[in-house]
């Protein structure tokens, strides 16, 4: 049901899994994927070591209709389904049998408003931080899985806590805008660094990476009642405690809660999905 692409090293190594088009209008993840299986097939770039993976399209209907999703949020129903109903849950059966076979995955995404790209440090542990900081992006959010648990209705699961669960070092990125070109060299980059980071590819350098700013998701607010963003909220906007940040048609207003930023405002989310989140600086 899903197309794989796998790349066998001929010394033992770790098995490495990169998927894209999880959310099926989410396409730098497939371009950037693409761009190293055919750099792979025209022998410039060889894995060396271990076992190279390539789901580049999770969930080909989806990516068909350039939407987020087919039936369902794939990423908001990663489990694993004994009775599937819906087109995303036979994906998710699909996808958790190949994640089985892991040992490291990253999982390249990309967001509605703004530029800079971004990675998710769900599991916070030496090894997560090891591998995030491999490859070379500056921003760096905390926090979802906290966020998340209180939030069961919105979340049955998602890649990374799929990841997480049956024992693996996972990470998402969020490569840059949807329709940003610049998102699929973004993806390819991470990908690069982190097939050499876990040593199936020689050495990668795609320049020096700043310092991370790490910021965690403290409040999420979904589209719960109609009303518009007070301003364009590009990702990483900061705000400031008390500022306004949604007017609702009924004439109230959602203030921001603390200082901080705003993390993937989605101005077009459906009813009932997540429409911005909030966060703040982390320690
Ligand atoms: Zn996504």
């Amino acid at each position: 049901m899903l197309k794989q692409l796998v790349f066998k090293g001929a010394a033992e190594g770790p098995v490495f899994l990169v998927t894209g088009a999880v959310h099926g209008n989410e396409k730098c993840g497939t371009a950037a994927i693409g761009r190293l299986v055919m750099e792979i097939e025209s022998g410039l770039v060889s894995i060396g070591k271990g076992t190279l993976v390539c789901v580049p399209v999770c969930n080909p209907r989806a990516y068909a209709l350039h939407k987020r999703q087919a039936e369902a949020n794939l990423n908001r129903v990663m489990v694993r389904h004994t009775s599937p109903s819906l087109y995303e849950h036979h994906l998710a059966n699909a996808l958790a049998d190949i994640i089985d076979g892991c040992d490291v995955m990253l999982d390249l995404h990309s967001y509605s408003s703004g530029v800079r790209p971004f990675l998710f440090l769900d599991s916070d542990t030496p090894n997560h931080r090891k591998y995030a900081a491999a490859l070379g992006i500056p921003f760096w959010i905390t926090g979802w899985d906290d966020l998340y648990a209180g939030a069961q209705d919105l979340n049955a699961g998602d890649t990374m806590t799929y990841a997480k669960s049956a024992g693996k070092l996972g990470l998402l990125v969020e490569c840059g805008q949807h329709e940003d070109p610049a998102a699929i060299l973004h993806g390819y980059h991470a990908l690069r660094r982190a097939v050499a980071h876990f040593g199936l590819t020689a050495p990668y350098d795609a320049g020096d990476a700043a310092k991370p700013q790490v910021n965690r998701l403290t409040k999420i607010v979904t589209k719960d009642k109609a009303g518009h963003f007070a301003k364009t909220w590009q990702h990483l906007d900061p705000v400031r405690k008390g500022e306004t940040v949604i007017f609702y048609d009924d004439g109230s207003t959602l203030d921001a809660p603390a200082d901080g930023v705003v993390i993937m405002p989605a101005p077009l989310a459906e009813p009932g999905s997540e429409w911005i989140y909030f966060g703040t600086a982390d320690a």
